[in-house]
């Protein structure tokens, strides 16, 4: 099912098969009619490639954001089964792989429980000592942000100290038109909470910029939560319409211009809290997951670049002494690995 309104084979004709999140065994249809074009093959190898595990545990939304056509094109949430994402996460090779990510539309609306999974996944790799250095979720709708879950990240040891949580906008009266089901104060409680428990937690967002009726002021205070949480990062988007969704039969009243000039505020606010958190771990060590040649994550999901040595560090956790500090990357030295 395409997005109302939106003809995807016409608008992507380079691409061979279009597949609903929730209906996998099309694919297996199509590979076991032999269908892998050497596009896909490409695109395989390349996820191959990757030391992150990436696993689906459940899709599908039922918050029905204004803005949102997620749940129109995805369906309603469906959660996997615990007992076979335990499975998925005991096949996998452990050669390749040092990291597992567990992703959902809404992640911690998991019918059988994300803190539960978490310690199940933790429990796994520990006791059967398996080679894996962290796990990581996403993405985690503020609302359904219980302390179980605060409470996992704060004594797993492999869970890393990291969480996406959108805030979407700075006005109580936006967030509302939204849809989102929660206000800003819960939000900064929500905030304090994670950081009271988790000193050194990185919190991440996404907020919409110019959604109908966006005043100046509305705008103001959306740059307002960014500076007082001072996000770790944030992705902006302007609004756009969504065909079919409940803010498609608003008026699309902020003028293009307007947006566009607002988007461009907010990005400078993002960079400039980014860089003032990043300043602060100049000087510190920083543990790496590497992920490419010279390049990782830190356990709270920056990239730290630093100059390699002849070794092939591919999948190893490193110290880096971070020395320089950009909004979007850090860079350091190796002092071992
Ligand atoms: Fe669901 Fe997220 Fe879309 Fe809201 S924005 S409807 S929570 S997928």
């Amino acid at each position: 099912m395409t997005e109302p309104g939106r003809d995807l084979p016409k608008d992507f004709p380079h691409v061979d098969i279009f597949i609903a999140p929730n209906q996998p065994e099309r694919l297996v249809e199509f590979l076991k009619l032999g269908g892998v074009s050497s596009k896909e093959y490409a695109l395989s190898r390349k996820i191959g490639e990757s030391i992150t595990k990436y696993i689906t545990i459940m899709h599908g939304c039922d918050n029905f954001c204004s803005y949102c056509v997620v749940p129109y094109v995805r369906g309603r949430e469906f959660s996997r089964p615990m007992d076979e994402i335990l499975e998925e996460i005991k096949q996998t090779d452990f050669n390749q792989y040092k990291e597992i990510f567990l992703l959902g539309q809404n992640v911690n609306s998991y019918k059988y429980g994300l803190a539960d999974l978490l310690h199940k996944t933790e429990a796994f790799i520990s006791h059967d000592t398996y080679p894996i250095s962290r796990i990581r979720f996403m993405t985690s709708h503020p609302k359904d942000m219980v302390d179980d879950i605060i409470n996992a990240v704060a004594d797993l040891p492999h869970v890393c100290e990291y969480f996406h949580l959108p805030v979407q906008h700075g006005d109580d009266d936006m967030l509302k038109k939204m849809n989102r089901g929660y206000n800003l104060d819960y939000y900064r409680k929500l905030i304090a909470k994670i950081r009271a428990k988790i000193p050194g937690a990185a919190i991440t967002s996404d907020v919409i910029i110019g959604y109908p009726g966006e005043t100046d002021q509305q705008f103001a205070n959306t740059l307002k939560i960014i500076r007082e949480i001072s996000f770790d990062a944030c992705n902006t988007a302007a609004y756009s319409v969504r065909p079919g969704t409940a803010a498609a039969k608003l008026a699309d009243d902020v003028p293009d211009q307007v947006k566009q000039q607002r988007l461009q505020q907010a990005m400078l606010v993002v960079d400039e809290v980014t860089q003032n958190n990043n300043n602060k771990l100049l000087g510190t060590v920083q543990e790496v997951l590497v992920d490419k040649k010279g390049t990782g994550r830190t356990r709270t999901n920056k990239i730290v670049k630093f100059t390699p040595n002849k070794s092939d560090l591919l999948g190893q956790l490193v110290n880096v002494k971070i020395a320089t500090a950009k909004s979007w990357l850090l860079q350091g030295d190796l002092l071992n690995g």
